[in-house]
């Protein structure tokens, strides 16, 4: 866990309650505007939110609201700490029941978690849960009207706050591969991976007929965008090959024959350089 400290932040110790139990932890954002172009702005983005905090007179904080913050760069800031009551879940009861950290997000700008975040709110929650936290882990929107976490990290929550995958690279996938589209079945072919020790950075898949035009539904899987892209393209053996655009994030590609194919030998190519 990347821990940044109150003493390293410049800070006094907490004057919160001690609380030594609750039943787990609440996810929360910002909730405002979020533009944070480096992490040499990260420390003094929090400080100024426990400033804000302090200087909030209806609220009447002793310190920042939150326990713990984490930024896009994977980092955790620590605010009330360990084993303190947090201000920041609604009422009395609700800042009773869980601790609350913050991920440095909000509702234009920053909005979507990066990989170093969610692995860095999984250290704090990991850290909560073997200093006094139960097993619960949950947004600020459970049980308090509020829009906070933000749709992207309360799927997150929803889905049990998994800590991302490593990426996985298959730097053994061949810079060439071809073969055969079938004529009734679909076949999905990875497609490899840019910017790995394998040194490509570009990559490309194109179609050739033997004769006649044939017609292929492909359907290409972006990692990126977590969804497939779906076209139907000609290759007519009287014109060469033809190549399916490929962008940033392309991951793999399905094919199949489209109706009015002539059903003949059609191959595939990947290249990758
Ligand atoms: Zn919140
Ligand atoms: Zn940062």
């Amino acid at each position: 866990m990347k821990l940044i400290s109150r003493s390293e932040l410049g800070w006094p110790a907490t004057a919160s309650a001690y609380w030594p139990t609750a039943n787990g932890v609440k996810i929360h954002y910002e909730g405002t505007p979020v533009h944070i172009t480096d992490h040499s702005q990260c420390m003094s983005h929090w400080t100024s939110i426990r400033n804000s905090h302090l200087a909030n007179t209806s609220e009447g904080y002793v310190d920042v609201a939150y326990n713990f913050a984490v930024c896009l760069h994977g980092y955790v800031l620590e605010g009330r700490g360990l084993r303190r009551k947090t201000g920041a879940n609604g009422n009395q009861t609700l800042n009773g029941d869980h601790y609350a950290v913050v991920a440095f997000l909000g509702d234009d700008g920053d909005t979507q978690p990066t990989r170093d975040m969610l692995n860095g709110l999984r250290d704090a929650i990991e850290y909560f849960q073997a200093n006094g936290a139960g097993p619960e882990i949950k947004g600020h929107r459970d049980g308090y009207a509020t829009s906070c976490p933000g749709q992207p990290l309360y799927d997150w929550v929803s889905a049990g706050a998994p800590r991302p995958n490593n990426p996985q690279e298959n730097t053994d996938m061949p810079s060439l591969a071809i073969g055969y589209v079938p004529k009734t079945e679909s076949i999905t072919i990875p497609l490899p991976p840019l910017g790995t020790a394998a040194g490509w950075s570009n990559k490309w898949i194109s179609f050739a007929s033997d004769h006649g035009v044939a017609k292929l539904r492909i359907a290409i899987f972006n990692s990126g965008t977590n969804s497939w892209r779906v076209s139907v393209i000609d290759v007519d053996s009287a014109s060469g090959r033809v190549n399916a655009d490929l962008v940033s994030g392309d991951e793999k590609i399905s094919i199949e024959r489209a109706p009015g194919d002539a059903n003949g030998p059609v191959s595939w190519m990947v290249e990758a350089r």
